[in-house]
C-alpha cells in the first residue's frame, strides 16, 4: 500500500525528527490510516496484526497529544503482557526521544512495587501496564486516573483472553468520561466489540485489508539468522551463488547505509538507494545497475519503487518487512519476464510470527534454509573457478606462458601442484575472508494457529527485532558460540596505518591479523575503511598481542603502523 510521508500526518516536528533518527522512511498502513483520525481527537478501533507497526500507530498521537509541563498521567497505555509493556514503554522512549520532560512508565506484576510507586509519584505522563497490576495502583491511590487524556488498549483481544475483563473494565470505568480511546486487536470477536460498545466513543474502524497475492514464480526461502551475523550469511550466500544482479531491501535508512558499507569492505560490488539520496545520485546509482558495474543494490521499499529491470535473480529481505504487501512487491522484482527468481529472507527471534504472516499473506510456504557452511562456500567457490577453467580451456583464450611454465617444470614442480598453486592464488584474490557466526539455540517454529493472527504465546514476546537488537556497531561480527567470547564483551579500536588509497581491503586486515596475530576465529569486530587510514576493533586482551605481532607484518607489500586509535585529532 502506498502511504504519504509521515510529515503529511500532522504529527508535530518533535516526532518526525525522531521517525527520521529511527530511520522511518514512510508510516505502514496502519500509522498512515490511525495516526491523522487520532490526532483529531476520535476514538479509533486499529484492527492489525503483530509486526504491523501499530505501537507506533498509536504511540506517535498519543506523544503528540501530551504536555511535557504537566506532572501527571495523562496517558495510559494497557497491554496484555509484562514482556509488552517493556517493548511499548520502549518505542514510547525511542519516539520521545526529541520531547524533553517526558517521563513515561512501565508498570506491571511480578515487579518490585516500590520503584513502580516512585516513578508514578515522580510525575510519569505516560504509564504503560498490565491490567492487574495497574488496577492493583489504582485500588492504593499510587495511579491517578482522573487527568488521563486518551487511553490506550494494546492487544485488547488477548488482553480478553487472558482473564483481563474484569480488571479492564474497572480500570475503564475509572478514566475520566471525555477521554479519547483507542482500541488495537488482530481480531474482532463479541468481548472486544463489548469493551468497544461500553467504552469507546462512535469509534472509527480503521482495517488493515490483507488482500491475498500468490508469487509462485519465485522460490522463496529464509535463513534464521541475528542481526549481527546478517552481512556474514548474506557474503555467503552470494559466493555460493553469484547472480547477475540482486537486491537487498532493508527497512530503514540506516540499515542501508551499514548493509552497503558492509558489503563494500568486503569487496562487492555494492550501492544503495534510499530517501536520502538525491535524484541525480540514484539515476547514476541505477544506470549502474543496469550496466551490471553495481551487482548488488541496497535498498528501502520506497526508493525501489519504480525499479523495472528484468534481469534480477535474487531479493534479499535483509530486514522483513512489516507490511506483508511490501513483501509481495519485494521479491515480485525477481522472476520476471519467465526467468527462475529466488527471495531470501533474514528472520531472527520472534520475527519468524511475522514471517508466518506473510505466508498466509501470499498463500505460499516459504522454505527454512540451513546457513552454508565457510566449508561449503570455499568448495563452491572452487567449483566455480574451474567452471571458468574448464570454459578458459575450451575457448582456447589464453596466453601459453611457455618460458615461465617450462622453468617451474626443469625446477621439479609437477604440472599438477603448478595448476594448483594457480587455483589457489585465484581463490585468495577473489576470495572474501569468511568470519564466524554466531549461532544461538534455534527458535521453535510454532505451530500453526488458523483463523488467527500469528502471535507468540502469553508472555512469551521477545525483544523486537529491528532497533532493540541491533548491536553495537562494534559488536560484528560476533564470535561463535562456544568458541571465543571477549572477556567482558570489550572491543578496542586500533589504528592501521593504510587505507582505500593504499589498495587494502577489509578482507585483507582480516586475513592478515587472523594469520600474524594468531587471533582466534571469528573475534574480531568491525572494520571501516579511510582513504589514508583504517580502524578495526579488536577484543580489548588481544591489543596487546595484535599490536606487537603486526610490527613487522606487511599489507599489499608495505609496511605500516597499528596502535590503538586516539581519536580523529590525533590520526595523521
Ligand atoms: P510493531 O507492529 O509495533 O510490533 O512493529 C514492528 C516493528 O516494525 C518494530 O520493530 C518497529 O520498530 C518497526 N517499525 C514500526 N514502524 C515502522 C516504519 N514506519 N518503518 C520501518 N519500521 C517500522
Amino acid at each position: 500500500m502506498d502511504t504519504p510521508p509521515f510529515s503529511e500526518l500532522g504529527l508535530p516536528d518533535t516526532l518526525l525528527a525522531a521517525i527520521e533518527t529511527l530511520g522511518y522512511e514512510r508510516p505502514s498502513p496502519i500509522q498512515a490510516m490511525s495516526i491523522p483520525p487520532a490526532l483529531l481527537g476520535k476514538d479509533l478501533v486499529g484492527l492489525s496484526a503483530t509486526g504491523s507497526g501499530k505501537t507506533a500507530a498509536f504511540t506517535l498521537p498519543a506523544l503528540a497529544k501530551l504536555d511535557v509541563r504537566q506532572g501527571h498521567p495523562q496517558v495510559l497505555i494497557l497491554c496484555p503482557t509484562r514482556e509488552l509493556a517493556v517493548q511499548v514503554c520502549e518505542e514510547v522512549h525511542r519516539l520521545g526521544a526529541k520531547m524533553p520532560g517526558l517521563h513515561a512508565t512501565p508498570v506491571y506484576g511480578g515487579a518490585p512495587i516500590d520503584r513502580q510507586l516512585r516513578a508514578l509519584r515522580s510525575g510519569a505522563q505516560l504509564v504503560v501496564g498490565t491490567p492487574g497490576r495497574l488496577l492493583d495502583h489504582l485500588r492504593r491511590g499510587s495511579f491517578d486516573p482522573s487527568r488521563i487524556q486518551m487511553a490506550i488498549l494494546d492487544e485488547a483481544d488477548r488482553m480478553l483472553d487472558m482473564g483481563f475483563k474484569d480488571e479492564m473494565d474497572e480500570l475503564l470505568a475509572a478514566l475520566p468520561a471525555g477521554r479519547q480511546t483507542l482500541f488495537f486487536s488482530a481480531t474482532m470477536n463479541p468481548g472486544v466489540s463489548r469493551l468497544i460498545q461500553k467504552f469507546g466513543n462512535s469509534p472509527e474502524i480503521v482495517e488493515i485489508q490483507q488482500k491475498a497475492r500468490t508469487v509462485s514464480t519465485v522460490d522463496q526461502s529464509y535463513f534464521e539468522v541475528r542481526q549481527r551475523s546478517k552481512v556474514e550469511v548474506l557474503s555467503r550466500i552470494l559466493d555460493m551463488n553469484p547472480p547477475r544482479l540482486g537486491i537487498i531491501f532493508c527497512n530503514t535508512k540506516r540499515s542501508v547505509d551499514e548493509c552497503t558499507e558492509d558489503l563494500v569492505n568486503r569487496g562487492y560490488a555494492a550501492d544503495r538507494l534510499h530517501g536520502d539520496i538525491t535524484q541525480q545520485m540514484r539515476e547514476r546509482v541505477l544506470k549502474r545497475f543496469r550496466d551490471g558495474a553495481v551487482e548488488i543494490l541496497v535498498a528501502t521499499d520506497v526508493a525501489a519503487r519504480g525499479l523495472d529491470i528484468d534481469e534480477i535473480d535474487i531479493v534479499f529481505n535483509y530486514d522483513l518487512p512489516t507490511d506483508p504487501e511490501d513483501y509481495v512487491h519485494r521479491i515480485g522484482r525477481t522472476g520476471r519476464a519467465g526467468r527462475s527468481g529466488r527471495a531470501v529472507s533474514f528472520v531472527y527471534g520472534r520475527e519468524i510470527y511475522r514471517m508466518q504472516s506473510i505466508e498466509r499473506y501470499t498463500r505460499s510456504v516459504v522454505r527454512r534454509e540451513r546457513i552454508p557452511s565457510v566449508e561449503q562456500v570455499e568448495g563452491r567457490r572452487a567449483d566455480l573457478i574451474f567452471d571458468d577453467l574448464k570454459e578458459r580451456l575450451e575457448s582456447g583464450k589464453f596466453d601459453a606462458y611457455q618460458d615461465n611454465i617450462d622453468r617451474l617444470l626443469e625446477q621439479g614442480h609437477t604440472p599438477t601442484d603448478i595448476a594448483g598453486a594457480l587455483v589457489t592464488m585465484i581463490r585468495e584474490a577473489s576470495g572474501r575472508e569468511g568470519s564466524a557466526i554466531e549461532e544461538d539455540r534455534e527458535p521453535e517454529r510454532p505451530a500453526r494457529r488458523e483463523n488467527r493472527d500469528a502471535r507468540p504465546p502469553r508472555d512469551d514476546r521477545g525483544p523486537r527485532p529491528d532497533y532493540q537488537d541491533r548491536p553495537d556497531r562494534s559488536e560484528r561480527p560476533g564470535p561463535p558460540r562456544g568458541g571465543f567470547q571477549a572477556a567482558d564483551g570489550g572491543m578496542t579500536r586500533l589504528f592501521l596505518s593504510l587505507g582505500k588509497t593504499h589498495g587494502v581491503m577489509a578482507k585483507e586486515i582480516v586475513g592478515m591479523l587472523y594469520r600474524e596475530a594468531g587471533l582466534p576465529d571469528g573475534c574480531l569486530g568491525r572494520i571501516t575503511l579511510f582513504p589514508k587510514h583504517s580502524l578495526v576493533d579488536v577484543p580489548e586482551q588481544f591489543v596487546g598481542q595484535v599490536i606487537d605481532r603486526t610490527r613487522t607484518a606487511r599489507l599489499r607489500g608495505r609496511p605500516f603502523r597499528m596502535d590503538v586509535d586516539r581519536g580523529p585529532q590525533e590520526r595523521p
